[in-house]
């Protein structure tokens, strides 16, 4: 009986690895076409100054609206892109698409902000990475200093000198970087010396408890602290409440992003906020 019971259990589990299997495999088929047919698209979050309180710039954050399947969020859809060739098409895509949006902003006659845009590690690998964002500046009539380029820590899986040449090369053209997710992964505060940074997102783990716990405090001070001794202006990512405004706004953070303010959202919202502001 419990000799029965264990291959079916087995059999179970190894079916169920099978359907996982295939369901990765039909995800990645229509993931293929997703772009063609037009069903990925991106939602933008406001970053508020905490000096100001104005928006000064939006992240990109991609979206798959499949027809069946319903709303895809970008943490299944990067990595399936990943381990395909998608990433390059999908991620151009994404760099495409938000340059242009942020230039029609502009052509609207709305006070230019910065536009934030993901770029994955493989995407990072490309060696046209850089003339693929110049190609897309020339092509929308983006002035590059209203992109900004987002890495992760997972970038620094490659080698350090690879990085520091690519994101010069960015630099050069006049494109910012901005370090993501920051303290989450593999931090080498030597690396973060050695990086041509403009920005450090500190990621919403930190912020998370900065309303209240002590030792989140501590932590969230001396990564915006960090950060600004090394010349760059500090976000925090993923804020959701008031006692964490205040805390961060003590802290001397330069900008907020998250739902306390605004949730990601379309084009048109994003296009009234900036009316409003003037
Ligand atoms: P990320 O770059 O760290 O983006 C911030 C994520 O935090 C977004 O999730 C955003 O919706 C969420 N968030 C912002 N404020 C709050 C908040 O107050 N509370 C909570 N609970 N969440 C908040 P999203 O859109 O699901 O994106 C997840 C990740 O997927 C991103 O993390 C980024 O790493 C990746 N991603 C998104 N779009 C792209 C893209 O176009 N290319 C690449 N390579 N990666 C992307
Ligand atoms: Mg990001
Ligand atoms: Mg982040
Ligand atoms: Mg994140």
């Amino acid at each position: 009986k419990a000799k029965e019971k264990g291959r079916n259990q087995y059999l179970f589990c190894s079916t169920d690895m099978k359907g996982e299997v295939n369901r990765q495999n039909q995800l990645t088929n229509y993931l293929y076409r997703a772009l063609e047919k037009g069903e990925l698209f991106i939602n933008y979050q406001p970053q508020v100054c905490l000096n100001t309180g104005k928006v000064t710039g939006v992240e990109s954050l991609l979206r798959w609206q499949h027809p069946e399947l319903g709303l895809i969020s970008p943490a299944v859809i990067i990595p399936l892109a990943e381990k395909t060739s998608l990433i390059n098409p999908i991620g151009e895509w994404v760099l495409e698409t938000a340059c242009r949006q942020n230039k029609a902003w502009q052509d609207m006659g709305m006070e230019p902000i910065l536009m934030a845009v993901n770029i994955s590690a493989s995407q990072f690998k490309n060696p046209n990475l850089i003339s693929q964002v110049e190609g897309i500046l020339q092509r929308t009539g983006l002035k590059p200093k209203y992109l900004e380029v987002e890495i992760t820590e997972s970038t620094a899986i490659l080698e350090l000198n690879e990085i520091i040449c690519k994101l010069k090369g960015l630099k050069e053209i006049g494109v910012s970087i901005a370090i993501d997710d920051f303290g989450t992964e593999y931090s080498s505060l030597g690396r973060l010396k050695m990086l041509p940074l403009d920005r450090l997102k500190m990621d919403k783990q930190f912020v998370d408890g900065a309303g209240h716990n002590h030792k989140d405090q501590a932590i969230a001070k001396a990564i915006i602290q960090l950060g600004k001794s090394l010349g760059l202006s500090v976000v925090a990512e993923g804020v959701e409440d008031e006692n964490q405004v205040s805390f961060l706004k003590t802290s001397h953070c330069d900008l907020i992003q998250g739902y306390y303010y605004y949730k990601p959202l379309d084009a048109a919202a994003i296009e009234e906020i900036l009316k409003q502001q003037g």
